[in-house]
């Protein structure tokens, strides 16, 4: 079985198309971004935001060696500033969430409930019918439990006509694995 990593890359890929605008909102080491890059093609695009200048320059690192640089828009600030990089109305097929520290770095910068919910509302804003976002939630650091309540909290009062909202979560493992949420706004959806 795939873990929650594996499992939010298996998802993305059944629906990222070439020539798609899409978001990395936690961009890190770059692993996702990469990923999103390989999918839009080059008619495509990808925002890739972060706080920390370090994450974005491995980030940066991974696409040139990839040649992918140019699908990508490198955006150094915080996820919850989304909104200025897009118009109103623009749409988005996916948003990739990734949340805690930077694997390698400082693990007291993490991703936090507040600013992770005020970015998930405006995604949730942008994404397209069938749209697909992706959030792999760590919880063993502190601070992690915090954020994970409060998004169990939010992505529970999602309106079940609009999105389905998916919990993927090995409930028999010990050292707190992730936990994969995934949220797909209904094709019928006029939100
Ligand atoms: N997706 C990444 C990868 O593939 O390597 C890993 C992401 S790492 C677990 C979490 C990242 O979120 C860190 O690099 C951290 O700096 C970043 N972060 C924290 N708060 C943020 C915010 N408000 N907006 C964007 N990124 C943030």
């Amino acid at each position: 079985m795939h873990n929650s990593l594996q499992y939010s890359h298996q998802l993305i890929k059944t629906r990222v198309q070439p020539g798609d605008l899409v978001v990395d909102a936690t961009a890190g080491n770059g692993h996702d971004t990469l990923l999103l890059a390989q999918l839009v093609g080059p008619k495509g695009k990808v925002y890739s935001y972060d706080i920390q200048a370090c994450a974005l320059k491995e980030t940066r690192h991974r696409l040139q060696k990839a040649g992918l640089l140019e699908r990508v828009k490198l955006i150094h600030r915080g996820h919850e500033t989304m909104d200025q990089d897009l118009a109103p109305g623009q749409s988005i097929k996916a948003v990739m969430f990734n949340l805690g520290y930077l694997p390698g770095g400082n693990h007291s910068i993490i991703t936090k409930p507040d600013t992770t919910i005020q970015a998930l509302k405006i995604a949730l804003k942008h994404l397209l019918p069938r749209g697909l976002i992706t959030i792999v939630a760590y919880h063993g650091h502190p601070g992690g439990k915090n954020e994970l309540s409060a998004l169990v909290k939010y992505l529970s009062t999602l309106d079940q006509y609009n999105f389905d909202v998916l919990q993927y979560q090995f409930i028999n493992q010990v050292n707190q694995p992730p936990i994969l949420f995934a949220i797909e706004k209904k094709a019928k959806s006029k939100l």
